[in-house]
């Protein structure tokens, strides 16, 4: 079973339970986000993390050459040489790629995003952020074929060569699909995709593909990247996608046996 699992970054994350519990396992790719860490890293850069909305409602992180920068400095630097370096100390045999190594995730550039800015929408141009175009699988078949588990996370590159930022959960939505992945598991410091955003015992059980127009109206902030990123995967032949838990013991076999919100 091929699986792809994705550990966010945001506070209130765990990632030793969850890098535990992939210890024991193989034939998986980790993907990572790192907003925390992004953030500390520009906060001490001078660069404190900045955000916007669309005007449908998703949140982007503003990236232009100054944040990309701690971006990439947080991300490709301190985040996965922390996470392979602790798979690494379990006995994991761990490779860190960024997207932009090998090409794996190659992205085109977004020309300019749209957001909404005291009620007037606005083009944000500067901004280096692009939508994922294409993972080079054969990396990764090549790695998990020899024994390794690649450790994959933003930035991407463009056809250019250009480094851009890309939504983590889409990464790993995109990775997935390359691979054929039987599951996705999105990992995160909530239980799952809730009706309510701020009661976690409202989370919702199972959403059918069908039925995730449904329920996107629930998901605010960056959890709407998620529920996206679900759609993606579904649509391109993953068999299962759940938003589940990093906390607590065993969080990888929970969301496998179906704790959190499973899309299918
Ligand atoms: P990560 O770093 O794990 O990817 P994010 O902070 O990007 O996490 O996204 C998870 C956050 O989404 C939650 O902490 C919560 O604040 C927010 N959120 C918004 N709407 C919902 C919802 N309907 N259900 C659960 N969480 C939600």
């Amino acid at each position: 079973m091929t699986l792809v699992v994705k550990v966010g970054g945001a506070a209130g994350n765990a990632l030793d339970p969850v890098l535990a519990d992939l210890a024991r396992r193989s034939d998986y790719v980790l993907v990572h986000g790192g907003s925390a860490e992004i953030d500390r890293i520009g906060a001490a850069m001078g660069r404190p993390s900045e955000y916007f909305t669309s005007p449908s409602g998703v949140v982007s992180r503003r990236s232009d050459p100054a944040h990309l920068e701690a971006l990439v400095l947080a991300l490709a630097g301190a985040v996965q040489t922390a996470l392979v370096a602790s798979l690494t100390g379990r006995g994991v045999r761990a490779v860190g790629l960024s997207g932009v190594d090998g090409g794996l995730l190659t992205a085109r550039r977004k020309e300019g995003s749209r957001a909404v800015v005291d009620g007037h929408v606005v083009l944000v141009k500067d901004d280096r952020s692009g939508t994922i175009e294409h993972v080079r699988a054969d990396l990764l078949h090549l790695l998990l074929d020899a024994g390794w588990v690649p450790v994959v996370g933003p930035p991407a590159v463009t056809a250019a060569g250009e480094v851009v930022n890309v939504d983590a959960d889409r990464a790993a939505a995109a990775v997935a699909v390359a691979l054929r992945a039987d599951a996705l598991l999105l990992l995160t410091n909530v239980p799952g995709l809730q009706r309510d955003a701020s009661d976690p015992t409202t989370v919702l059980p199972t959403v059918a593909r069908d039925g995730i127009e449904a329920v996107l109206p629930f998901a605010g902030g960056r959890m709407r990247k998620k529920v996206l990123a679900a759609r993606e995967a579904l649509d391109g032949g993953v068999g299962r996608v759940v938003i589940g838990s990093s906390r607590g013991p065993e969080p990888v076999a929970r969301a496998l046996r179906g704790e959190g919100t499973v899309f299918q």
